[in-house]
């Protein structure tokens, strides 16, 4: 264990990136990088970074902020709840802990938002706390390194994957072992084809001298990926458009699109034409366009999505709740990428 430490301790020294991160024990800017790497890579990660503590360099400015403010300048990440839970989280630390980021374990954990990876993280990292944080790197790195194949996704594999990482921590300085594992998963030890041949760790590697690399991690479940049908409305009056803002507990919640209609299924563009127009109450529509199908891939599921453009004469006919919006205002609404992408088709500049 002694030979796999420090040989990885030497290899991160030697090859770890440049990132804007490591460069700060502010607990707060910890917080927001792990936030938004949970589920984003490191090179478009960076950048909304940058722009994120640039706007809002501190908790307060963050607490104070309007959810439509985070969540625009969320805009493209995706997961949006992380951007929700992050300006909730803010506000409890204003309220609850006057302004101080907690600095325990357990405290940090509390927060909306922040499951034991990323407490681990910004425990370790901040407060140099001996609490390892394992993510998918990690597992991959363990669990190639060490021969263990319990499923990374099973209760007994997180267990002996936790006690494994537990016995491995650098206790004086457990942040930069946290971050040489990760960024070694990252960059050396990665999913598919590992650079094993220029590894430092290649000699004692279970997985390489067994030829088991692309069997370890291995997975319980796999998720199957669910298809859903969007159908959404764009209606025109000249130079305004109309908007809903989505809610509920489904994807996107609190963002902004076009009028949406979901089917259980694909409708045809017969089927789209013949349906009784929504959002719309007796009132004349001209059509004007359906786009061509967009497919849209989330981790869980796959959007197919169309829009279907209309021009109206009367606003008086389109639904109340609906928001009306001029164009050139729409790029203060945060809305989800598929939207911008349908923005780019009609060329419309946000
Ligand atoms: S030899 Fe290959 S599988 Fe083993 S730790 Fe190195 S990169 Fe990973």
């Amino acid at each position: 264990m002694h030979d796999f430490s420090t040989t990885l301790y030497r290899w991160y020294h030697q090859n770890k990136r440049d990132l804007p991160w490591r460069k700060t024990k502010d607990p707060y800017k910890i917080w927001i990088s792990e936030i938004i790497l949970q589920q984003t890579r490191v090179a478009q990660g960076t950048d909304y970074y940058r722009r994120f503590v640039k706007k809002f360099p501190n908790i307060r400015q963050l607490a104070v902020a309007r959810e439509n403010e985070v969540l625009k300048l969320w805009q493209g990440l995706g997961y949006y709840s992380r951007a929700r839970n992050l300006h909730f989280a803010a506000k409890t630390i204003i309220n609850e802990y006057h302004g101080e980021f907690p600095a325990t374990y357990e405290e940090i954990l509390k927060l909306k938002g922040i499951g034991n990876y990323t407490a681990a993280a910004i425990a370790s990292i901040a407060f140099s706390l001996p609490f390892p944080a394992i993510d998918g790197n990690v597992y991959r790195v363990l669990s190639r390194y060490f021969g263990i194949d319990l499923p990374i996704d099973s209760t007994s594999g997180k267990k002996e994957f936790a006690k494994l990482a537990a016995e491995l921590i650098h206790l004086e300085d457990p942040g930069m072992h946290n971050q040489a594992m990760m960024e070694f998963g990252a960059l050396q030890c990665v999913p598919k084809n590992p650079g094993c041949l220029s590894c430092p760790l290649h000699d004692s590697c279970f997985a390489f001298e067994k030829q088991l690399v692309d069997y370890l991690p291995v997975k319980e479940k796999k998720k199957k990926q669910g298809e859903r049908f969007f159908y959404y409305y764009l209606f025109e009056k000249g130079p305004v458009i109309y908007f809903e803002k989505r809610i509920g507990n489904d994807i996107w919640k609190n963002l902004y699109q076009f009028p949406l209609s979901e089917e259980p299924h694909e409708l045809s563009e017969k089927e789209i034409l013949r349906k009784k127009l929504p959002f719309i109450e007796n009132g004349p529509a001209t059509f004007v366009s359906i786009s061509t199908k967009r497919k849209h891939v989330l981790t869980h599921q796959i959007i197919w999505a169309r829009v279907i453009r209309l021009e109206i004469s009367d606003d008086t006919v389109i639904n109340k709740a609906l928001i009306p919006v001029n164009k050139k205002d729409i790029s203060k609404f945060a809305v989800p990428r598929l939207l911008e992408l349908f923005f780019d088709e009609l060329k419309w500049n946000t």
